[in-house]
């Protein structure tokens, strides 16, 4: 009937016949992929579960409504039962190694000498189902999710919705603040018990921001204008519980690994030369290395320490408003400045004040000396 239907390989179990599933998924046993599809194996052991379709071919004939091992009756398309019209069966194994076209496999409750017709990666974001709760009610439940189910992708395609593209550094944000978060079994409500502390104000503090939740803006993010690709995240409540991720060669990882797409990162970026052609190329290639990075192990391109005593700000205070003498305006209370008994904003006084930007923090010289 379905002629493309395809034996792609056999199932080699200590098992040969049905024995109790459970006892069955206990197991190990081996999936033999034929020569003709070895091909498609390639990269399969970047999987740690793979789906395993299977015909069952050692099924009784089918029935619609059959007797259970165990449970209430029920239908065959609302059970597991093996006796069904079409005797395919999916399971969802941990694959333990591969050797060339024999993949070890745990779980599997196939007998030996099953068909295998299909495998594919178990995609934790697309198998499980969704269970979306309400966004308004929980707004970084989704993240929180993919951070406890090692879904480090998920995690850089909502960093990519801020940061407008992807790059290494925003994947090793990621890398790091899912890591972190782990480490330290964090979840954020965004109200400044966990507090990351970034090292550097580049792609990779918003990778951090998305993985962690601490922001600018919520005051959970602290910036330590030292120029090292590192983070911290720590709990309030255990400020010597900090877990530190720094950035091994940060240059290097790139230069090194990714030659070609550093040779157009210098030429576009560094240099500011390179067509429309190039900027696009490279915004591919970015991204290439960017989820390339993401199947690394961390510890191969960071250092990671845990234990780490943090000295913490105090929780973000409440300022009162003041209104500017000069430009009317309302501005922090203090940071105004007094000026013959009436308050300035910084702007109006000619004062000094801080800013944030690609270089880090800096005293900036206010060009509106006096009012206007
Ligand atoms: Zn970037
Ligand atoms: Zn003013």
């Amino acid at each position: 009937m379905f002629e493309a239907i395809t034996q792609i390989g056999t199932v080699h179990s200590a098992f040969d016949e049905p024995s109790d599933p459970e006892t069955m998924r206990e197991r190990e046993s081996t999936i033999v992929i034929d020569e003709a599809y070895s091909d498609g194996l390639y990269r399969i052991e970047d999987s740690d579960h793979l789906v395993v379709v299977f015909y069952i071919h050692e099924a009784d004939a089918p029935t619609l409504r059959g007797p259970r091992r165990y449970g209430v009756e029920r239908g065959t398309f609302a059970s597991r039962s093996p006796h069904r019209p079409s005797p395919i069966g999916t399971t969802t194994v941990e694959l333990l190694e591969r050797d060339g076209r024999e993949l070890l496999v745990r779980g599997l409750d196939a007998i030996d000498g099953t068909p295998v017709l299909d495998l594919k990666p178990y995609a934790p974001s697309l198998d499980r189902p969704t269970r979306e709760t309400d966004r308004r009610a929980d707004p970084r439940g989704h993240v929180e999710r993919a951070i406890a189910d090692r879904d480090r992708e998920a995690v850089l395609l909502e960093a990519g919705g801020i940061h407008g593209h992807y790059c290494p550094y925003l994947a090793l944000g990621v890398m790091a603040g899912v890591h972190a978060m782990r480490e330290l079994g964090a979840t954020s409500d965004g109200f400044e018990d966990l507090i990351a502390v970034t090292e550097t104000n580049s792609c990779f503090a918003d990778g951090v921001q998305v993985a962690t939740g601490c922001t600018v803006g919520n005051n959970a993010l602290v910036y330590r204008d030292l120029g090292k690709t590192a983070m911290t995240l720590v709990r309030r409540s255990a400020p010597d519980a900090g877990v530190r991720v720094h950035v091994k060669e940060r240059e290097a990882i790139v230069e090194r690994d990714y030659p070609e797409a550093n040779a157009l990162f210098e030429r576009v970026i560094a240099d500011g030369e390179g067509t429309d052609a190039d900027r696009e190329r490279l915004a591919e290639r970015w991204a290439e290395v960017a989820f390339d990075l993401l199947d690394r192990p961390i510890g191969e391109l960071c250092d990671i320490q845990t234990g780490v005593a943090v000295d913490l700000p105090d929780p973000a205070p409440i300022y009162e408003d003041a209104i500017c003498a000069a430009c009317g305006e309302s501005v922090m209370a203090p940071k105004t400045v007094e000026r013959d008994a009436e308050r300035f904003c910084r702007a109006c006084a000619g004062a000094e004040y801080h800013q944030l930007d690609g270089r880090g923090c800096s005293w900036i010289e206010s060009d509106r000396v006096g009012s206007s």
